[in-house]
């Protein structure tokens, strides 16, 4: 059966190391994402060069409307969805949970959360046996933040990927006879662009002497976990975690 994976964000950081590694795993991959239309680009065209097969789609995860057109572009171009990586996600400016406005914890919720539950529904209505279909696998990339928390950075962010968390658990038993598995990854202190987004591009060195490993972590080895989640080799797991944070 032809492997097909939708990869949200997949043009950067955890989610283009996902897709690279996805290619080379035989999966045709959808490269999800929202508006730099050039990194998706590059990571469909090195996927292309090493003889695998992708498509870069733009949308919005929290928008209804645009998830639901990127799981019938998926259809058309690649076939029925398989395999699906629930990782777009967002944080914003460092800040104390009492300098927080609502716009910005609807921004971070409806990203961090309702994305991913659009999409998951999305891939349930095509991978489900009761409606028909083959089954297949999600994974969530949640976070370490939703165990730590994330006090004085982004109590929002932690909280969102806290609600990822109980998602998975809910949803691998809801569709656990239906042939799906659902399960999560909890990365943190990953060398990605994110740490940008919350004000300090070296946030990981800053952390890495407090975790028990004494460095952070890159993305290729959040996608190794991700693609084991995926596979095969994992059929009788469903509902649980792996956390890729060097021990913290
Ligand atoms: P990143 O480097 O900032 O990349 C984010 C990716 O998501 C980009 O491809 C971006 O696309 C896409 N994206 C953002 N908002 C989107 C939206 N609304 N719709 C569709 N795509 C969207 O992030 P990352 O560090 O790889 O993080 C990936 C996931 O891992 C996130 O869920 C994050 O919470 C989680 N995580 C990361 C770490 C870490 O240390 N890095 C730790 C724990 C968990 P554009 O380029 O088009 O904006």
């Amino acid at each position: 059966m032809k492997k097909i994976i939708v990869i949200t964000g997949g043009s950067r950081g955890i989610g283009a190391a996902t897709s690279h590694l996805a290619a080379e795993r035989g999966y045709a991959v959808c490269v999800n994402y929202n508006h730099n239309r050039k990194a998706a680009d590059t990571v469909v065209s090195a996927i292309e060069r090493t003889g695998g097969q992708a498509i870069a789609v733009a949308a919005d995860v929290s928008s209804e409307s645009d998830v639901i057109q990127l799981f019938k572009t998926v259809d058309k171009e690649l076939g029925i969805v398989t395999a699906l990586v629930n990782n777009a996600g967002i944080l914003e400016q460092q800040m104390k949970l009492e300098d927080m406005d609502a716009s910005r914890l609807n921004r971070i919720f409806t990203t961090n959360i309702s994305g991913y539950f659009l999409c998951a529904r999305e891939a349930v209505r095509r991978m489900s046996t009761r409606h028909g279909g083959a089954g297949g696998a999600i994974v969530n990339v949640s976070s370490g933040a939703s165990r730590l928390g994330s006090p004085g950075e982004y109590v929002d962010y932690a909280a969102s990927k806290g609600a990822i968390d109980t998602m998975t658990i809910g949803l691998a038993k809801e569709v656990a006879a239906e042939g799906i598995r659902v399960n999560a990854v909890r990365p943190a202190f990953i060398y990605t662009d994110i740490h940008t987004n919350g004000g300090e591009v070296n946030r990981v060195d800053r952390i890495k002497e407090f975790v028990p490993m004494k460095r952070g972590g890159q993305a290729v080895e959040v996608a190794y976990a991700i693609l084991w989640l995926l596979s095969d080799e994992a059929s009788y797991s469903t509902g649980t975690f792996i956390d890729v944070t060097g021990g913290k």
